[in-house]
């Protein structure tokens, strides 16, 4: 039978560092043994040289060669069975986090070719991987060392599904497929990769799910809250018959959420519920979770006057007052999926706007990024005397497919990776390609 993806044949490739990340200066080192070939002259038996950027073209500092290049490329052997930790080409620095409010530099190493160009003046570099290293190293750098195996063979599955899949190709008219960074799949290249999340990559090898014979469009996030999101609710074109409403729970509960918020909140039974994980070191299973805190439920507060810069620089109106929020709807799962504003613009005139975008919402709301858009006004009665606005929440990132903190919470409960991925994508097989 044959299985159709996104994806044309078995390579997938990664913007590592994009012309948007402004880097003049790159170092590139390697272990000596591992056989890596590059297409310009002078490399010789040295392993380590830096580039930077001079007129537009390449300048090799390390190598014998003194010419001025367009384009290089490396490659390193990249198939599976020689992954261990740091092995690959050592790039620094690396943007991780690009445009977050936790963006800094890193150093990654990576299997398989790196093509190194230079455009606008600035670094470019796309790492062309074998898909089955690409997702070992994703559900290593999504995941913490010491998760359970359940929690990184699903996550390996899901990776490997989403990156085959390709439904979103956010990339392809600037020559890569994805991007190493949140925008996409994390991705840093083997750099912590371990024998725990190697195992579950060669275990998995090649393991898909599939609906109508087509690899799923897996799409994941951090915490849903307490109930799985409709596809439709976050992005245009749905609804997808895989991607749809349901308690991350033992058992589903009747009806939706959205009707009986407080009903909602007070739910914690979930499978992504805090007190699952009361003596649980998140940061060894869930990797660096990049902010501490609850996501299951939060609550998070923005002055008034950022509310306005942040909505003068997202709705492209200027705000000189706003006088009303008002939540038009919301998926099942609480997340509001549009939102209008009221107020007086800068010429004093009376100003609108229907805001039509979950994302846009959690831009909005937050000075760095809000964990989610299900979130309720609490101070909406003493908002117009308030210095405040004061949110609280549930769940953090869109909430749709897998919640990885219920895959967590399921695998601590012992349940198998294959009905962890049952759960989150009702309706699908799995098959291997
Ligand atoms: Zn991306
Ligand atoms: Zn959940």
């Amino acid at each position: 039978m044959h299985i159709s993806s996104g994806l044309n044949n078995d390579i997938i490739r990664v913007g590592i560092v994009l012309p948007e990340d402004k880097l003049h200066t790159i170092s590139l080192s390697w272990a000596p043994h591992l056989g890596i070939s590059a297409d310009f002259p002078g490399l010789g038996t040295t392993h380590q040289i830096a580039l930077s950027t001079e007129a537009g073209k390449i300048r090799i500092n390390g190598a014998t060669t003194h010419e001025l290049l367009d384009e290089i490329t490396l490659i390193c052997p990249d198939d599976i069975s020689l992954l261990s930790a740091e092995y690959g080409i050592h790039v620094e620095p690396v943007i991780a986090g690009r445009g977050f409010h936790w963006e800094k530099p890193i150093a990654v190493d990576l299997p398989g070719q790196l093509k190194i160009s230079v455009q606008d003046d600035c670094f470019k570099i796309i790492n062309s991987v074998n898909i089955e290293a690409y997702v070992a190293c994703v559900a290593t750098s999504e995941m913490g060392a010491e998760a359970p195996s359940a929690l990184l063979a699903a996550q390996t599955v899901v990776a490997r599904c989403w990156s085959l899949a390709l439904a979103e190709a956010k990339h392809i008219s600037e020559g890569f497929d994805v991007c190493n960074d949140d925008c996409c799949q994390r991705y840093q290249g083997t750099t912590f990769l371990t024998s725990h999340s190697l195992k579950a990559a060669i275990d998995t090898r090649g393991e898909v799910l599939v609906y109508d014979n087509q690899v799923i469009d897996a799409r994941y996030s951090k915490n849903c809250g307490g109930m799985v999101e409709a596809y439709e609710t976050v992005w245009a074109g749905g609804p997808v018959p895989y991607l749809v409403p349901l308690w991350d729970a033992p058992l589903q509960r009747a009806g939706y959420a959205v009707d009986r918020i407080d009903d909602f909140w007070a739910y914690d039974d979930a499978y992504c519920s805090t007190k699952r994980f009361d003596s649980v070191n998140l940061a060894e299973m869930l990797g660096k979770v990049d902010v501490s805190g609850s996501y299951y439920r939060w609550e998070q507060q923005l002055s008034k006057s950022d509310l306005l810069k942040n909505l003068n620089k997202y709705t492209g109106i200027i705000w000189k007052q706003i006088t009303g929020i008002r939540i038009m709807e919301r998926g099942p799962s609480t997340r509001i999926k549009f939102l209008f504003l009221e107020g007086i613009d800068e010429l004093g005139a009376y100003a609108e706007q229907l805001v039509k975008s979950e994302y846009g919402i959690r831009q909005m709301f937050s000075n760095s990024f809000l964990y989610s858009s299900a979130f309720v006004i609490k101070n909406a009665q003493t908002l117009k005397e308030d210095n405040h606005i004061v949110l609280q929440g549930a769940g953090w990132g869109h909430g749709v497919g897998l919640c990885q903190m219920g895959a967590l919470g399921m695998a601590l409960d012992k349940i198998d990776y294959k009905d962890i991925l049952l759960h989150y994508y009702p309706g699908t097989r799995f098959t291997t390609l």
